[in-house]
């Protein structure tokens, strides 16, 4: 039974820390992960970590290897392991144009959650630091620790580290110790293999005089291994700026290739800013964000709202009328009574249930305008109980946000991806479309196939990103809101649309529709393609839209899926 989370887009666009992390997973099984054990510990932010690898460094810049299937084989080979990863961005610290060190920030999967750590290797081989950005699991963080991480420090691949003869024990934390040692070894290999035996050849683009530190890095363009692009040598050496920080409870990522890192980085702050600004308008785990105020006093007197979150509010009416009432931001209720807010799940009684029903209908949320669309105005709500949870539609709506925002310094180039929900703007330099991997629904450790996308938006709705299990049938945080129960059948839903906003709700919609009357529903957004992921008797079985599979490439794993590919047309009944 898979109980991780690991919602995992390929390398290629380098979207790893991000979209691995979207999801959580809590079960009451036995051996299935404890209630409480999603807890999120954020040591260093990747700037502050590579600052701790390179602190002599005035440049770093990244190379971003992808491997071949015969390379990662090889790679697989020598670390005695099977690698998820398909790719590795690599920083390469420098110091008056001399190499300083190489560093690598991966993950490993815990027992039940990923966590990040970062890898600096000297040019002799040898470990120089090593820390934990990111843990997430309320058991075993004793590895994040200074006292067990200093034992890194010094040893090289020929090193087999192995644990309690290289690397002392952490009592009680067995499994995560294994998955360091494990996640080092990858790291000393990769180098290694790469940079220590010369395969690799660095050569490095510098902006100007510019030899500043930046959280960005400069990429160098293009290394010998790479994998050729259609666009071939095309690749005009920009560099690639990018920068994470956590926002909705999530990552989120923006990556650009620009000529002008301080012009990117400007425009990369300010979209990230924007989102920061929607978490503070929208979220339902903030008390003082507009949509918590709504929540609290729409019930007993309309409440004086923003003409900014009467527009969400809209747009969201808009989704729930186009899918019938399958899309409902006032599903909250039902999302708490389930233990999906505060992640201690149960299944509760009918009448429970029942009792909650009335209280769930966007049509209980009454908007009025103080004029035209752009005057604030009043929402008040029709039923007592009733609140709003924007769970499926806030972040893709964030996300469109923060393409406006950046936008405007003129840069021709993103992927904007908020916890999963992406929107890449026109080509990544010296390549003809980005990259998104597609995670296999039951398997963490296959994606399915990556999309090639430009211009356009994808998001993914699915039943192993937050749920729980109870007697081995797994519950899944979106809820029918005409039944008050968790859907069943479908298991995922992958949307690539024009906006954010609508793969957003769309993913959500096609997921508690299911496959016929989800398809019939798509073709109201022009330019909405899907791939739906439904589970039956135990095998999976895939449908997408032709749209969809035009931009899809299925990647052949070795037979070990067990999975049935169907194309089919949006108007099918
Ligand atoms: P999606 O399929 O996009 O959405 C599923 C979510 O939508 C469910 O989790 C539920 O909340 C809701 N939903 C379920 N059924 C329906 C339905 N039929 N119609 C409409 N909505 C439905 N998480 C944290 O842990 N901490 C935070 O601080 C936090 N802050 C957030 C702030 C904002 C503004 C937003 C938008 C989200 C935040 N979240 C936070 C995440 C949130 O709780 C959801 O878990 C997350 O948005 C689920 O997104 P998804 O892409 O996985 O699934
Ligand atoms: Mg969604």
């Amino acid at each position: 039974m898979n109980k991780n989370v690991f919602f995992r887009f390929s390398f290629y666009v380098s979207l790893s820390l991000l979209v691995l992390f979207a999801g959580k997973v809590f079960s009451q099984e036995r051996e299935a992960e404890p209630a409480d054990n999603f807890q999120m510990e954020v040591y260093l932010t990747q700037e502050e970590a590579l600052k701790l690898v390179f602190p002599e460094s005035d440049e770093i810049v990244t190379d971003e290897i992808i491997m071949t299937p015969e390379e990662k084989q090889h790679l697989e080979q020598l670390l005695k392991r099977r690698l998820f990863e398909d790719g590795f961005i690599v920083y390469i610290g420098k110091k008056n144009d001399e190499i300083q060190g190489y560093a690598i920030i991966t993950e490993e999967i815990g027992k039940f959650h990923p966590f990040t750590f970062i890898v600096g290797v000297k040019p002799n081989g040898k470990i120089s630091e090593i820390a934990v950005l990111v843990y997430r699991e309320s058991r075993g963080g004793e590895i994040a620790r200074k006292r067990f991480l200093y034992q890194f420090p010094g040893k090289s691949f020929k090193n087999p580290i192995r644990i309690n003869k290289d690397i002392i024990n952490i009592t009680g934390a067995t499994m995560s110790v294994q998955y360091m040692c494990a996640g080092v070894r990858k790291v000393l290999g990769v180098i290694n293999e790469y940079y220590l035996n010369g395969k690799r050849e660095i050569n490095v683009t510098k902006e100007g005089n510019d030899k500043k530190m930046q959280s960005s890095a400069g990429v160098a363009h293009r290394n010998l291994n790479e994998k050729q692009s259609k666009k071939g040598d095309e690749a005009s050496g920009k560099k690639l700026v990018k920068e994470t920080r956590m926002i909705m409870g999530t990552f989120a990522e923006i990556s650009t290739y620009s000529n002008n890192v301080k012009n990117a980085g400007a425009a990369i702050d300010a979209a990230l800013n924007e989102m920061e600004r929607m978490d503070a308008l929208l979220s339902n785990y903030k008390k003082d964000s507009e949509l918590s105020r709504v929540n609290r006093e729409a019930a007993k007197s309309p409440v004086p709202c923003s003409a900014e979150f009467l527009e969400f509010i809209e747009q969201s009416l808009f989704f729930s009328e186009l899918s019938g009432g399958a899309f409902d931001i006032t599903v909250s209720p039902l999302v708490s009574l389930w233990g999906f807010f505060n992640e201690k799940g149960h299944i509760p009684s009918d009448e429970e249930i029942n009792r909650l029903l009335p209280s769930v209908s966007y049509k209980n949320i009454e908007i009025k305008r103080n004029g035209d669309k752009k005057k604030p105005g009043t929402v008040f709500f029709k039923h007592i109980s009733t609140q709003i949870d924007p769970g499926a539609i806030g972040k893709g709506y964030a996300v469109d946000k923060a393409l406006n925002v950046f936008k405007k310094y003129g840069i021709d180039n993103a992927c904007i991806n908020l916890g999963g929900n992406i929107y890449v703007l026109g080509e990544p330099d010296g390549k003809d479309a980005w990259r998104v991997g597609i995670q296999h629904p039951r398997n963490k450790n296959e994606i399915l196939g990556y999309l090639e996308l430009k211009d356009e938006a994808t998001a993914t709705s699915g039943d192993y990103e937050r749920f729980f299990e109870i007697d081995g049938d797994r519950y899944s945080h979106i809820i029918d809101p005409r039944t008050g129960k968790p859907v069943k059948g479908t298991i995922a839903v992958t949307i690539v649309a024009p906006s954010g906003t609508d793969v957003d709700a769309l993913s959500t919609i096609v997921y508690v529709l299911g496959k016929e009357k989800g398809l019939k529903h798509l073709r109201e957004i022009p330019g909405a393609e899907a791939l739906i992921a439904c589970e039956n008797g135990g095998k999976i079985v895939l449908y997408t839209t032709r749209g969809f599979n035009e931009k899809f490439t299925r990647v052949e794993n070795e037979g070990k899926t067990d999975v049935t590919w169907h194309v089919v047309s949006a108007n099918q009944q």
